[in-house]
């Protein structure tokens, strides 16, 4: 018997499994509908492809090939024909702002923003078409766009915003700019004092601040953003809802804040999710989670608490993750520890009590020295509680010494990841961390031969909410600006494979949800995605251009044609 009938031989016992299963259920169609001629890459373990999908209720009722579900399926039951097209499990993204990112597809957009001129034009039109008063908030602008890159200053601005406090994000959210009437309105002046965990950049020759605020120094503004209205954060939340739909997102993590938690829950209270929402809340709030007994994950199908997230430091961009050595663009710093390491102690205080409480962590690291830390806490808080599954997160994990990708195997710790940052960042991190850091900066092979397991995400509305691009990313590490066709730090490209996987299986790992989802196999939730090209089989640098052709969510074609 060679493989491959060895493979449609255990497709054939598990289809007959479930058969003898229905024979008890009630009558009626076993099936609502099907999909068949496809190629189906379950992501099951001994048999990772199939032909045909058949659907009853919210479940996988049967895989197998078109023959074996075309049996099952009565007459008049709707039979979808993907004429070859590739179906993978519904794509699950592990790191998300899934709320913001609602809002960020209204607001003003300055991504593109590529001189002085272009950025100054953006915020005027948001002012005139908001009116006096308002807030200009998000932009999610990226420095790098500028030629020279320089960070923005206030003075860009401020003749078209003289009654608009201005308020827009870095791309990353590590810093802002501010116009000067929200400084002054905030009351920051060249003698403010700096809150730890941040920084009120300033003219070297004046002394004023220039409008840029990063971190824990941003919230001194942030502080006066009026809160979008109820009505308005469950607007925002179903416009990322059609978003995701229609990127194939079945799943996403969010990290959140409590506020967010509340909205999705009313959408669940309508049975209006369309993508499962696995809430991560700040760590904060570990004592109010451990008072109320809560183990995580706690919540239905469509909605869970999923535990906790911290911080450790900022973002290579914004030059504030935090590293042993300094910044090889700029001698005079290592970057920052947020203002969740202060007072000192309290982080590790707050691991150990999450810990005791049966709690997930996942916890944001970028620069070598904020993973070193964290790894140093993890690793405490395992000696002091003993071993159990954890299943402890780190976000982004992204510029790592090489002793301590292997202690992220050693601890069987999820890499939380989003390989879209490398071919956005691949660009400029050379300059910022020189030739050797970048080395193990977003090592996915490394981490993986160490015993991690990848669950990648996209880290939207940072960067787009399209698994796609991420698997392009991970697969070919080609930077957005063209100038490493063979891929940037290529011994650490994975393959097509591994990068579905960590989009899938081991999103569903991550979130201990592994027997509901990640693989499509009978009895899971039957959340699946069509693409219109086999990306197993392009060639990789076309995988970008790949689109979404249908989008299943529990049981029902939410997106697509059939
Ligand atoms: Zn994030």
């Amino acid at each position: 018997m060679n493989m491959g009938n060895i493979r449609r031989a255990l497709v054939v016992i598990i289809i007959l499994g479930t058969i003898q299963a229905c024979k008890a259920a009630p009558e009626g169609n076993m099936v609502d509908f099907a999909l068949i001629n496809g190629k189906v890459w379950t992501g099951a373990a001994g048999v990772p492809w199939a032909e045909a999908v058949a659907v009853r209720g919210d479940r996988i009722f049967a895989v197998g090939t078109t023959a074996e579900i075309r049996r099952l399926a009565p007459a008049g039951t709707k039979l979808v024909d993907l004429g070859g097209a590739l179906v993978l499990p519904g794509f699950i993204d592990s790191h998300t702002h899934f709320l913001t990112g609602g809002f960020s597809l209204k607001r003003i957009q300055l991504r593109e923003a590529k001189s002085r001129e272009d950025f100054a034009a953006r915020i005027a039109a948001a002012a005139r078409e908001l009116g006096k008063g308002r807030w200009i908030l998000d932009g999610d602008w990226d420095h790098q766009q500028f030629s020279p890159p320089e960070l923005p200053r206030k003075e860009w601005i401020d003749a078209v915003t003289p009654d608009n406090p201005v308020c827009v994000n870095r791309l990353d959210g590590h810093m802002i700019l501010a116009n000067s009437l929200a400084l002054k309105l905030a009351g920051v002046t060249k003698d403010t004092p700096v809150p730890p965990g941040g920084e009120i950049v300033k003219d070297p020759a004046t002394g004023e601040p220039t409008g840029i605020l990063k971190d824990m120094a941003a919230d001194l503004v942030y502080a006066l953003v009026p809160e979008p209205s109820f009505a308005e954060k469950l607007e925002a939340a179903e416009a990322s809802l059609r978003h995701a739909a229609e990127n194939g997102v079945t799943s996403v993590h969010e990290m959140a804040d409590a506020a967010s938690f509340e909205v999705f829950e009313e959408l669940a209270r309508r049975n209006a999710l369309t993508t499962r929402i696995h809430v991560y809340v700040p760590i904060t709030e570990v004592e109010t989670l451990a008072r109320l007994r809560l183990k995580s994950p706690f919540g239905s199908p469509y909605l869970k608490l999923a535990g906790l997230k911290g911080f450790m430091d900022g973002s290579l961009g914004s030059a504030t993750a935090c590293f042993f050595e300094p910044y090889t663009d700029d001698p005079g710093t290592s970057g920052l520890l947020t203002g969740q390491m202060f007072p000192e102690g309290v982080m590790e205080r707050r691991i150990l009590a999450a810990d005791r409480a049966g709690l997930q962590l996942a916890i944001h690291a970028i620069g070598d020295r904020a993973n070193s830390l964290l790894l140093d806490m993890y690793e405490k808080a395992v000696a002091a509680n003993g071993a159990r599954d954890r299943r402890w997160r780190v976000e982004h994990s992204q510029h790592l010494r090489p002793a301590d990708i292997a202690r992220f195997g050693r601890l069987g710790l999820i890499a939380a990841v989003q390989p879209y940052h490398l071919i956005d960042d691949g660009r400029w991190a050379e300059k910022k961390i020189g030739p050797e850091r970048i080395r193990t900066t977003y090592a996915f092979r490394s981490l993986r031969g160490a015993g991690a397991t990848l669950a990648f995400g996209s880290d939207w509305p940072v960067a787009p909410l399209k698994p796609i691009l991420g698997i392009f990313a991970a697969v070919t590490r080609r930077t957005l600006d063209g100038k490493n066709p063979g891929g940037w730090v290529p011994e650490e490209k994975v393959s097509v494979e591994e990068a579905v996987r960590a989009y899938t299986v081991n999103g569903a790992w991550a979130e201990f949800a592994e027997s509901a989802k990640g693989t499509l196999e009978a009895g899971k939730l039957a959340d699946l995605v069509v693409l219109d090209r086999d990306i197993f089989t392009i060639p990789p640098e076309e995988i970008s251009g790949v689109k979404v052709r249908m989008t299943v969510f529990d049981g029902k074609i939410l997106y697509g044609k059939d």
